[in-house]
């Protein structure tokens, strides 16, 4: 098996959770093997395509999982976008609404500088609601966000579409 189908393998679909209709995408059994963990960082640091990143930036809270260890393997920092009031320092704020119910993130005001280039990693791309409120997070920092890439994209939610004309990289697509 190639690496992709050895992680589509490894995610666990998870019937009525959090609420009746969801398919929820279990992505722990891809943590809990070292390798496939690790493939998954090489695979979604490949995403950057060779371009100097200075800030990879995860979304609370699995996206911090994934994008951790893509800044450790990319020699970048690591940013958390967060739902509301987790963060200590002055942030700024984005409401948006996702697949089940509806949110607010934030972020730093000083955790990325003007003009940084920026790769924002998440684990699951689905109605793209929480993406585009943090690529809007980034923008309003005047960071330089090049591409936002996801370990599972969910197609038929049409999250892409959200995210205007940012590079969307997806390794498993449903
Ligand atoms: P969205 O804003 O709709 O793109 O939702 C994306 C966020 O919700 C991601 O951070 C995912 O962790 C989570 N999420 C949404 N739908 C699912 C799903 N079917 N399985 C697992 N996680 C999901």
């Amino acid at each position: 098996m190639s690496g992709i189908d050895e992680l589509a393998a490894a995610v666990r679909d998870v019937e009525d959770f959090p609420k009746p209709g969801i398919i929820f995408k279990d992505i722990t059994p891809v943590l809990g093997d070292a390798d496939l963990f690790a493939k998954s960082l090489e695979l979604l640091g490949e995403t950057a395509g060779g371009q100097k990143i200075d800030k990879v930036v995860g979304i609370d809270a699995r996206g911090f999982i994934f994008a951790a260890g893509v800044a450790q393997n990319l020699q970048a920092g690591f940013v958390p976008v967060r739902k509301e009031g987790k963060l200590p320092w002055t942030t700024r704020k984005m409401a948006y609404t996702l697949e089940y119910g509806e949110n607010v993130v934030e972020i730093h005001e000083d955790a990325v500088l003007p003009g940084e280039k920026v790769l924002l990693v998440d684990d699951l791309l689905a109605t793209g609601g929480t993406a585009a409120a943090a690529v809007r997070l980034l923008r309003a920092l005047d960071a330089d966000v090049v591409a936002a890439s996801f370990l599972i994209e969910l197609e038929f939610l049409k999250g892409r579409e959200k995210l205007g004309e940012l590079p969307i990289h997806s390794l498993l697509k449903y």
